[in-house]
């Protein structure tokens, strides 16, 4: 872009600047950096103290710089006053190798490189909770199948059609809102994109839902499994890989429609399952989600095992039309950069080396899944998901010194939960 970012300011009435970059968690961090002062951060980037950015550094690392991407601006619908850039940290005059958008982007050149592009859709689930956080914002929201309730969906109608609205103005083609399987629980859709889009869409929808429920007295939540008996909240990734205008998945002759090339990728992210946890469930109550006994609507949706199928939402990879897939696996702690890179990392994996999803299975996973004695399970809890990633030479190759900073500080999480006394223990083994 040749505009300056203050006359683009200047033209829409722009006073501030958010520059934003997402962590190894996942949380945004930003700058709120007037228009006036917008031209050098540009060039330069909004300046941050490395230790606390959250990106694996140490007190004693120099000044961290989040460089705008001008081409990620958006004003700010709700506050028009206030334009959003996604951000590259930089330190040491060079990109930081292992800051989620940047693993990113070196993944997408990557593919580039070999003229493949991959394209996702992501499917954001959350819920909408009382200002403290503590309950479902709707009382009357009591249903035991709450599924696409029409009522419940209207009662929410202020704060799903003022997001929707900002989706239809920011030109992302959202084409359908719904309440979901629990109560209090909503999902927004809207058109895939580049994997580059898609996630730069994906972290300011979370800002951006997290926002305008705040305006409406409400807190919108994307953790993974906030109720132990309700669904938990997903984020599905619909994804097909590109060249040109041609879509490399699609195949009329190939089974349900998908070319060999396209269950060569399926395969590699078959084949990493247990290791992309690590990354697509990355907190310890994403592991709450999956593999989850059902709720009382009677299914999770959320899946056990590390098996495939057509049109059937019970196992971790759906086919559901030619030409794409549906990975059922990431949550919405899930990073909108990583979760990307990962899958991309895992497909390019299973181009390279072929790999063989095996045989799909058309059977109900959450009745008859204990039959498939072959079919491996998702890591229990996020110690087995980090241990996966640790030794998976897959990831590790493709992701390079991200991997040893992500586990580095995931490990840290980890051990900080595990030093956590629960109500669990008390109950069941004071008497022991
Ligand atoms: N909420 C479910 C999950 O945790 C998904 C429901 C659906 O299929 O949309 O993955
Ligand atoms: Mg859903
Ligand atoms: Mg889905």
């Amino acid at each position: 872009m040749s505009t300056k970012l203050s006359d683009t300011a200047r033209e829409k009435g722009i006073k501030y600047f958010l520059i934003s970059y997402a962590d190894l968690f996942g949380v945004q961090r930003a700058k709120l950096v007037p228009a006036a002062a917008i031209d050098g951060m540009a060039k330069n980037g909004a300046g941050f103290a490395g230790f606390a950015t959250w990106l694996d550094m140490t007190p004693a690392d120099p000044d961290l710089f989040a460089v705008p991407d001008p081409d990620t601006l958006i004003q700010l619908p709700w506050r028009r006053e206030v334009g959003w850039l996604a951000a590259d940290p930089w330190m040491n005059g060079k990109p930081v190798a292992h800051a989620p958008r940047n693993v990113l982007k070196r993944k997408i050149a990557e593919a580039a490189g070999a003229g493949l592009t991959m394209k996702t859709g992501v499917e954001c689930e959350f819920f909408l909770l009382t200002e403290d956080g503590r309950e479902v914002c709707d009382t009357a929201d009591r249903q035991t199948k709450p599924c696409y309730d029409q009522q419940a969906l209207m009662r929410r109608y202020d704060v799903i059609s003022e997001l929707c609205d900002a989706m239809l103005e920011l030109g992302w083609q959202p084409y359908q809102n719904d309440h979901e399987d629990a109560n209090g629980q909503f999902e927004m859709n809207w058109q895939f994109d580049e994997a580059l889009v898609t996630a730069d869409r994906h972290a300011f929808f979370k800002y951006m839902a997290r926002s305008i429920a705040e305006k409406h007295g409400l807190r919108a939540t994307f953790m993974p499994k906030p109720f132990i008996s309700l669904t938990g909240s997903g984020c599905h990734v619909h994804v097909s890989l590109w060249k040109g205008e041609r879509n490399l998945f699609e195949d009329e002759g190939g089974e349900l429609g998908v070319s060999e090339l396209g269950y060569h990728f399926l395969g590699g992210v078959i084949n990493s399952a247990d290791a992309l946890a690590a990354i697509l469930n990355p907190s310890v109550n994403s592991y709450k989600r999956i593999n989850a006994p059902r709720t009382i609507s009677g299914a999770t949706w959320a899946p056990n095992s590390v098996t495939y199928t057509g049109n059937n939402r019970t196992h971790l990879i759906r086919i559901p039309e030619a030409g794409r897939f549906e990975l059922r696996l990431a949550d919405g702690a899930a990073n909108p950069y990583l979760l990307q890179a990962a899958v991309l990392s895992a497909g390019l994996d299973g181009l390279s080396n072929k790999r063989d999803p095996g045989k799909r299975l058309d059977i109900n996973m959450y009745t008859e899944g204990h039959t498939v004695t072959s079919a491996k399970r998702l890591p229990m809890n996020l110690l087995d998901a980090l241990r996966a990633l640790e030794h998976s030479s897959v990831l590790r190759d493709h992701l390079g010194e991200f991997v040893p900073a992500y586990l580095k500080l995931k490990h840290e999480e980890w051990n900080d939960y595990a030093r956590h006394l629960t109500q669990w223990e008390r109950d069941n083994t004071l008497d022991c």
